[in-house]
């Protein structure tokens, strides 16, 4: 069984086919990318894939239960880490009080600034923050971090509800390339020790071919192709739809 099944998902606003009738799934210790052109429902999966967008129909199966209806914190409890495309981390809260404020959250259920450093859970969140690299930055405020920390600290907090599938919507955007490598080699050597799955979307195919297991590429709300990167990069509809050639 894989860890995600994605059935037949379909969502519409308004006359517009966002995501049609996709299917696909993710496996344990797997790094899959979900590439596509602007437009082309890649954020709309994600959204149906959290809780955040109810599919007009299809099944979203995770360590087999179906989390279609249930809400975001339903789902995040139910095991999906996500980070999101503008920096999530409170600029004024240190590196380690973001960490905490995430776990208390999820232990506790309440999201509570206050508690959340009495509580410490410090072991834990320094513990996170060793895993990606930040440990040495646990007591400097998040608004003075390189962006590219920042990234890193936002990972440290999607890892706090110890997820079984990792959720990033364009997870190196504004990044340099160098940067966008080496959070991305983080990620992959995380799903890898942790044995979870993670869905990113990505424009840099550098960064797909040098590290997605698989790739599945949309355009216009269709899935096109799915398979091991280098076999669909020379899938001709690919080339058509993707890299305009
Ligand atoms: P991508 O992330 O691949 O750029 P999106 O999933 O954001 O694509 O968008 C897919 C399509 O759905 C686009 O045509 C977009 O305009 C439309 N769309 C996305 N979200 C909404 C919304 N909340 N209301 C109306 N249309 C939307
Ligand atoms: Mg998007």
């Amino acid at each position: 069984m894989s860890l995600l099944s994605v059935r037949h998902i379909s969502k519409r606003f308004a006359g517009v086919a966002a995501v049609s009738d996709v299917s696909f799934d993710v496996q344990a210790g797997e790094l899959l990318a979900l590439i596509g052109p602007n437009g082309a429902g890649k954020s709309t999966c994600f959204n149906m894939l959290n809780g955040q967008l109810k599919p007009d129909s299809g099944q979203v199966i995770l360590d087999g239960v179906d989390v279609v209806g249930k809400s975001p914190r339903q789902v995040w409890k139910h095991g999906v880490g996500r980070t999101f495309q503008i920096a999530a981390t409170f600029g004024s809260m240190t590196v380690l009080e973001n960490v905490q404020l995430a776990l208390h959250s999820y232990r506790s259920g309440v999201f509570a600034v206050w508690q959340a450093m009495s509580h410490s859970h410090r072991q834990d969140a320094l513990s996170l923050l060793e895993q990606v690299g930040m440990h040495e930055h646990a007591d400097r405020p998040c608004s003075v971090l390189a962006y590219g920390d920042v990234k890193r600290v936002e990972l440290a907090v999607a890892l706090s509800n110890q997820p079984k599938l990792l959720l990033m919507d364009e997870p190196t955007a504004g990044m340099a390339p160098k940067e966008r490598n080496e959070l991305i080699a983080l990620t992959k050597r995380l799903v890898i020790e942790r044995q979870i799955g993670a869905l990113f979307t990505e424009h840099s195919m550098d960064v797909v071919f040098g590290y997605a297991d698989r790739m599945i590429v949309l355009a216009r709300g269709k899935l096109i192709a799915e398979g091991e990167p280098n076999a669909v990069r020379a899938d001709p509809k690919v080339q058509e739809a993707y890299f305009g050639t």
